[in-house]
């Protein structure tokens, strides 16, 4: 047993240092963004590559790394095990001038990759709605962005990976050995411990982006506006209302964007034209009481963003603002409480669009608030066999828990999903059941064999794994 137990307030703060090898490492509970099911594990925290092997081969109890716990459920804890936190794994080569390739640890934050680059003109080939997000948990996902219509998700600019599994270090990459390679991207971990990875990096003129922002009053018309914009824009994003109802049923806001060219930012803009985002975030004191979020509260608030965000064509906003407005605030999750919240996000083919304003009647119905919503297009899927993305729609729902109707409401939604050939995240799921989930998942025996053959004892695995039997041997 532990000896000490250490409670990790947010999923940024470290614990005791000290290499592998050197100290057994704290036993912590760990939680993922959600904050819905914490477990104890020993937290390790390697401090070079060579550093992740011996917990890799010798640990009987389960093994997983953690980047910075932006996984909303339980991907990056293991229960009883030992977690490799594997922020220490820091450093950034030098960025090719000609290509924008850059060598980077697994530990290394989008936001730091973002903030080197941009002194050069570099951006992130790919970003979630957060900055905090290590290399290692943007390839353990295949994190997309408001741009996978046209770039893909995270692993598709990323051309080699080290690879520390328990049977050895692999250099993989979409050439050699692809197989492990799609694997490990959209694996959640479960193929290895990414020590490091090159990524390509795209080249922007400014730190800009030109917006165009269009208010749409119902979702068919929100719906048709996103999809219109896949052709003329890289970047799309919809904000949903989810407390509109009737003839107002999933009206929003959408905003299609690109890098504003260095010709296009005037005046004290252009005095600081590749500006980085802010350095300092603002921290919630966990005081807001749980009646607070109810759906009348949140309808309130759904109604004054609305009226803030009339059509406007072509505007600046620095992209801190357009990719990660909720970073301005340091740890927003802490405001639903102990209880924690869920996100909901699937993604459905062009065929099965109806299952967006289904959602949002469904919620509505079961009196379960949303506090934000976002509404994506996917261009093409990932070849992963584990990859979320499929070619059409996806909707990401923030949902208190506490709403007596929430689970099984969620429940139903799954089937729903699962028989339009849809699929739930697991980057942000922390309920979903074994059966739903290899509905969901149908490549899920390919997923296993490439496990089998890098990790044939089983070390790796998470509490999400256990209860989605992620690496249980689905074909027997
Ligand atoms: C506000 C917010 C917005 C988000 N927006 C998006 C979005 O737009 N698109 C999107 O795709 N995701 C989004 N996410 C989810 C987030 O990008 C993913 O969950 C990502 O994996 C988190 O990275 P992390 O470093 O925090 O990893 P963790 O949460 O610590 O771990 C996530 C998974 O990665 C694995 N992992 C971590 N490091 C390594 C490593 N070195 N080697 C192997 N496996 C590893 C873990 O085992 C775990 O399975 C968002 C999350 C938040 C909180």
């Amino acid at each position: 047993m532990p000896e000490r137990v250490a409670v990790d307030p947010a999923p940024t703060t470290g614990a005791g240092r000290g290499s592998v090898g050197e100290r057994p490492g704290d036993a912590r509970l760990l939680a993922g963004w959600g904050r819905t099911s914490p477990t104890i594990a020993r937290v390790l925290e390697p401090d070079s590559a060579a550093a992740v092997d011996a917990p890799l081969s010798g640990e009987r109890r389960g093994c997983i790394a953690r980047g910075l716990g932006r996984s909303y459920g339980d991907a990056a804890q293991c229960a009883g095990g030992v977690v490799l936190d594997t922020r220490r794994l820091d450093a950034i080569g030098e960025i090719d001038a000609e290509t924008g390739v850059v060598d980077v640890g697994a530990g290394v934050s989008l936001d730091r990759l973002l903030r080197v680059g941009l002194r050069d003109g570099w951006f992130i080939p790919v970003s979630p709605g957060t900055r905090q997000v290590s290399i290692g948990g943007a390839i353990a996902a295949d994190v997309h962005g408001k741009n996978h219509h046209r770039d893909g998700s995270f692993c598709r600019h990323v051309s080699s990976i080290t690879l520390h599994t328990p049977g050895g270090v692999h250099e993989v990459g979409p050439e050699a050995d692809p197989e492990l390679f799609w694997a490990t991207a959209g694996g959640m971990g479960l193929t290895g411990v990414v020590t490091s990875a090159r990524v390509a990096m795209r080249r922007v003129e400014s730190a800009w982006m030109r917006v165009d922002t269009e208010q749409h009053g119902d979702i068919d018309s929100l719906m048709t506006a996103l999809e219109r914009v896949d052709a003329s824009h890289r970047y799309s994003v919809a904000w949903v209302d989810c407390s509109a109802s009737g003839r107002q049923l999933g009206r929003g806001i959408l905003d299609a964007a690109d890098h504003a060219a260095a010709s296009e930012v005037t005046g004290r803009r252009a005095a600081r034209l590749l500006r980085p985002p802010p350095e300092r975030a603002l921290s919630v004191p966990p005081i807001v009481p749980r009646w607070a979020i109810n759906p009348l509260t949140v309808a309130a608030f759904n109604e004054a963003w609305f009226r803030k965000s009339p059509s406007r064509p072509g505007h600046l906003r620095h992209l801190s603002g357009f990719f990660h407005p909720l970073d301005a605030l340091a740890n927003w999750n802490v405001v639903f409480g102990r209880r924690g919240f869920l996100q909901y996000q699937f993604a459905v083919d062009d065929a099965h669009r109806e299952l967006v304003p289904r959602t949002l009647e469904l919620l509505q119905r079961a009196r379960c608030p949303v506090t934000i919503s976002v509404l994506k297009r996917f261009g093409p899927g990932d070849p992963g066999p584990l990859s979320f993305p499929i070619p059409g729609w996806t909707l990401a729902l923030d949902l208190p828990v506490g709403p007596p109707a929430l689970r099984d409401t969620l429940r139903g939604l799954d089937e729903a999903v699962a028989s339009a050939g849809g699929r739930v995240y697991l980057a942000k799921d922390a309920r979903l059941g074994r059966d739903m989930f290899q509905a969901m998942y149908p490549r899920l025996s390919e997923f296993q064999a490439v496990c089998r053959r890098v990790d044939p004892e089983g070390v790796l695995t998470s509490d999400l794994a256990r209860r989605l039997g992620i690496c249980e041997d689905s074909s027997s």
